[in-house]
């Protein structure tokens, strides 16, 4: 197997253009795993971890952008406040040594169905970007998931950052695990409010072939909540948004949990967040 170690961002995508089929590696986290576990043997790693513009993030207009080497426990501790539900499920990934490793743009280019940051990301509509020797673009989140571990990445092309709209109103993720710690995800979801726009983003996690939004029960919680007078969330709306975020999932039955379950599940976690939001939002207000 060979080891390429680009020292600037500019040899990474030249050797990436030039052997499209090494594999990039940033925390190793799940990288390692498959190859100890003898899953499949990459003709090429490209370690991306000399890098040093992939550990910085930046604030750039109403965005926060998060740069590919931005470890999980560097988010949670850096950009809390900025992007409250990414750093909640990040705290739910692993444990302290995964968390020093792993980053968002390995959660993306594993791109599980269960991977942790994606319904925060769906939630927020965030973009990634993504570079090769052709140039940059920008991916919006809703494109990127293709399918089961799969994404829209070209074979040529690496996530430099992802950029993350920073929070504008109360965000919330939950997870539901076989236990309370170091585990893949039953079922996850995260909700975000934006006040300023009356909106409410979703995203559901381990619940269908990719991660994605829950767009109906977007639409009607966006219409149903009282934004000018900030009045209690009533029961009928909470209800309705969990039956509508469960509608939006495609579970299937595995060892972690049966599909009923899950779609049972992401309506409680669904209910409770927009509870959680709302709450702080009317909060917010005193
Ligand atoms: C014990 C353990 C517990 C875990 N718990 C969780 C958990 O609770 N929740 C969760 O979501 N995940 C969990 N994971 C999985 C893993 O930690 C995450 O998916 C993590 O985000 C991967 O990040 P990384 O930087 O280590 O990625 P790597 O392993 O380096 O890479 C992962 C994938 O992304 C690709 N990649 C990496 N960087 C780039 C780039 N810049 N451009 C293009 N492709 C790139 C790699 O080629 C590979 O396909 C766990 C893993 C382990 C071993």
């Amino acid at each position: 197997m060979d080891f390429l170690r680009p020292r600037t961002w500019a040899e990474a995508l030249a050797l990436k253009a030039g052997r499209p089929e090494a594999t990039p590696i940033q925390g190793g986290t799940d990288v390692m795993v498959e190859i100890n576990l003898d899953k499949g043997r990459p003709a090429a790693l490209l370690d991306l971890t000399p890098i040093p513009e992939l550990r910085e993030w930046s604030r750039e207009g109403v965005e926060i952008r998060v740069g590919a080497g931005v470890t999980y426990s560097r988010l949670i501790a850096e950009l809390g406040g900025v992007l409250p539900a990414l750093a909640q499920a990040s705290r739910t990934v692993g444990s302290p040594q995964i968390r020093n490793r792993g980053t968002v743009a390995g959660n993306l280019g594993a791109a599980s169905p269960a991977g942790d940051s994606h319904p925060p990301l769906l939630a927020s509509g965030a973009v990634v970007e993504a570079e090769s020797v052709r140039g940059a673009r920008l991916i919006p989140i809703g494109e990127f998931y293709t399918g089961v571990k799969r994404n829209a990445l070209a074979p040529d092309e690496l996530i430099r950052a992802v950029r993350v709209p920073a929070a504008t109103g109360p965000q919330y993720f939950s997870k539901i695990g076989t236990r309370n710690a170091m585990v893949i995800a039953v079922c996850s979801f995260a909700t975000v409010l934006e006040p300023g726009e009356r909106r409410v983003g979703t995203g559901i996690g381990s619940a269908a072939p990719t991660p994605r939004r829950a767009r109906d029960a977007e639409d009607f919680a966006s219409g149903a909540l009282d934004w000018d007078g900030r009045g209690p969330l009533g029961p009928g709306v909470a209800r309705r948004f969990g039956e509508l975020v469960a509608a939006a999932a495609a579970p299937i039955d595995d060892v972690r949990g049966r599909a009923a379950y899950r779609a049972h599940a992401l309506a409680v976690m669904a209910r409770r967040a927009l509870g959680w939001a709302w709450d702080d939002f009317r909060g917010s207000a005193r």
